[in-house]
């Protein structure tokens, strides 16, 4: 059974009187260590999607499973833990705490949802850092780093509780080019070692043919087609 899987969700936002439709109507099914892009323009509903998948928001109706886990039903509380459980999360502004250290800001979520001894925490986090190749940086603080150093302690700090799926919304579009297509293959990189399943949006068609799976998002409705790596 996919890891991911949508039947026919729909999510319309109410704006007083106005319905917006943001996603139409969308099948799929994404099967355990893929690496997948989310494509389409500004307003095409990528990121209602992504949030959806994430468990952040809702689909007004359909249905949509995660690890075996129907999310489209769970309660607050239920949706913040099974979150903390299974998904990591790489934002396009990094997201990182200023007031923490590199490491720390890759421990946090290790604090947040497991009981570990300091010491298995200490190594799960070392193995991380260098696993993205930040280990240097460790002891600095966030506004001391790159934008591209800057994601991959995000996608450290995403793969530190061993997420089984990883959502990442326009990760690059704060970076450029060469960063971009940096960050895209440490995450390829990262599946590989660890197995995770990633899924990423992007509007920028050089970065979504370094994906393996495309679905391309036109006005809330999807489309699949091939990646570039695949079949080459
Ligand atoms: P993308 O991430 O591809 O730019 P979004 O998922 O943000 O697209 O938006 C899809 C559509 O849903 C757009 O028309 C947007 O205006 C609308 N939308 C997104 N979030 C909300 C919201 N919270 N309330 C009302 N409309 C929204
Ligand atoms: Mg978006």
């Amino acid at each position: 059974m996919g890891l991911v899987v949508a039947e026919n969700v729909v999510k319309t936002y109410c704006m007083g009187d106005v319905e917006v439709n943001a996603i139409k109507g969308v099948s799929f099914e994404i099967e355990p260590a893929s690496f997948v892009s989310f494509v389409g323009p500004s307003g095409s509903g990528k990121s209602t999607l992504l949030n959806m998948i994430g468990c952040l928001d809702h689909p007004s109706s359909g249905k949509l499973t995660v690890a075996g886990t129907d999310i489209s039903s769970l309660n607050r509380q239920s949706s913040a833990s099974f979150r903390g459980d299974n998904i990591g999360f790489i934002f396009q502004d990094f997201n990182l705490i200023p007031v923490l250290t590199i490491e720390e800001n890759v421990e946090y979520p290790l604090l947040m949802v497991q009981d570990w001894p300091v010491s298995k925490r200490k190594a799960r986090v070392r193995e991380l850092l260098e696993a993205v190749g930040i280990t240097e940086q460790a002891n600095k603080y966030p506004h001391q780093l790159s934008g591209g150093q800057k994601q991959r302690v995000a996608i450290a700090r995403a793969l530190v509780t061993h997420a089984k799926l990883i959502l990442a919304d326009e990760p690059t579009a704060n970076l450029d080019h060469d960063t971009a297509y940096r960050i895209i293959e440490l995450m390829k990189k990262m599946r590989d070692e660890y197995g995770s399943t990633f899924i990423f949006s992007t509007h920028d068609p050089k970065i979504m043919d370094a994906a393996e799976i495309i679905y391309t998002l036109e006005d809330g409705k999807l489309n699949q087609q091939q990646g570039g790596d695949s079949h080459e």
